[in-house]
């Protein structure tokens, strides 16, 4: 209560604004995931891994819009290149323009796809995945997992997808990293047309696949002759190639988005040859595939810009072991407590668990102090560091180690003060 009063103190801007946009806005909100209780902090500006808010503070940005925000607030080759498309070629053209042409090639090189198509987002990534691999195998189920998330109309919290899911009928749902009970979903059940399932679990946050349990939920897809679709939304930057170059899965469809929009809006669906062409205009009843903004000029642009020169191999290779350095430091100095740092690379989330078990396999299992995280997250703020109120991080590439050493010392910090 005392760390909120200090909140609502230190945001008097921020009240203000949040109760001007409730006129226009439900709960003065237009995404669901950035509401925060009392009142989300409003933001005014970006620059590099730093944000400041209306009340004038300036944050470190360890929240790296939910991993689309790799390359930060104003990387200079990405901001050059908005500017030189907005200049030189215009915003939307409404024709095919040679900006999708090279940056589709890029992402089927590095991600190992023979084609892919564009969105607008992950959402409509995974939704077109799912359309494609129903026409593909003429069948309609979908295996999906507990805890996972594809987008806001895609949500699985528990047994039954969540009330505002789509095609209610159509999921079966497995538990994730339960090897037997995903056995027996996928290949006993009828009319399985796809496994759709993230290689880590964003909602989790950042619940890991283990190993042997992804390469089984591909070996029973493929028993059955399900369409095997990765979400790599938010693990693409794990890795050159991605979650599945890490733990040598290979996914019939991928899904992407994200940071491979440079900042802009993005999704995109690929994968095998025989399956993507379900969406060739040559061919006869081939499937309808649109959207306004899906071949955008500027996210086309931005995210060609950022994967060929910003974001290159090797970057992505020594960027995630930073993630990894950062991952290990908080787990040595939460060794004694009821914290648990789960992730990969630089997407990580932070759980306080009531039962002070010190590991987390399925969203089912998770058993959180929800005021003790609170605690933490008003906290971290207080000390300068903005993070999500659910306790996942995603580092920008830029920071510097000592500003991850710096909010290691703010966790030792809290922990000390909050003993017991
Ligand atoms: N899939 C995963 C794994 C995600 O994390 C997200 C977004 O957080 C999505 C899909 C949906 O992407 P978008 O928000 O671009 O629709």
């Amino acid at each position: 209560e005392a760390a909120k009063a200090r909140f609502v103190e230190k945001n008097n801007e921020s009240l203000r604004l949040h109760q001007e946009a409730a006129k226009s806005l439900p709960g003065g909100n237009t995404r669901s995931v950035l509401y925060t209780s009392p009142f989300p902090v409003f933001l005014k500006n970006g620059q590099g891994y730093h944000i400041t808010d209306e009340d004038g503070h300036t944050y470190t940005d360890l929240v790296g819009e939910l991993t689309a925000g790799l390359y930060g607030h104003s990387q200079p080759l990405i901001q050059e290149a908005l500017i030189d498309t907005i200049k030189n070629v215009g915003l939307n053209l409404g024709g095919t323009t040679t900006l999708e042409t090279r940056h589709a090639a890029l992402i089927c090189k590095r991600y190992k796809l023979d084609l892919i198509r564009f969105t607008n987002s992950g959402t409509e990534a995974n939704l077109h995945a799912i359309q494609g691999a129903k026409r593909f195998t003429g069948k309609k189920k979908v295996v999906v997992f507990t805890g996972g998330y594809h987008g806001g109309c895609y949500t699985f919290p528990d047994d039954r997808p969540a009330e505002n899911c789509v095609d209610q009928d159509d999921w079966i749902i497995a538990e994730y990293n339960d090897i037997e009970d995903t056995r027996k979903k996928i290949e006993e059940s009828a009319d399985v047309a796809a496994v759709l399932i993230e290689g880590m679990q964003g909602r989790g946050p950042c619940i890991v696949g283990e190993h042997e349990f992804l390469h089984q939920v591909q070996r029973s897809a493929r028993k059955v002759g399900a369409v095997f679709i990765l979400d790599e939304v938010q693990t693409s930057r794990l890795a050159p190639g991605g979650l599945q170059e890490l733990v040598g899965l290979q996914p019939d469809i991928t899904t992407l988005g994200k940071f491979l929009g440079g900042g802009i809006a993005f999704g995109a669906f690929g994968g095998r040859e025989d399956i993507m062409r379900v969406y060739d205009p040559r061919e006869a009843n081939s499937l309808g595939h649109s959207g306004t903004f899906n071949n955008n000029t500027l996210g086309m642009a931005a995210g060609y810009t950022g994967l060929s020169q910003v974001y290159t191999p090797e970057v992505s290779v020594e960027f995630n072991a930073m993630g990894d350095r950062l991952r290990q430091r908080l787990n040595d100095v939460t060794r004694d407590t009821k914290i648990l740092v789960t992730g990969l690379g630089t997407i990580m989330g932070v759980h306080f668990l009531k039962d002070g078990k010190k590991q987390l396999k399925s969203f089912r299992d998770r058993h959180e102090d929800a005021d003790l995280r609170r605690l933490f997250w008003f906290e971290m703020m207080e000390d300068g560091f903005w993070i999500t109120e659910r306790g996942s991080l995603a580092i920008i590439l830029g920071t510097p180690w000592e500003e991850l050493e710096k909010f290691v010392a703010c966790v030792e910090r809290f922990l000390e003060k909050h003993r017991g």
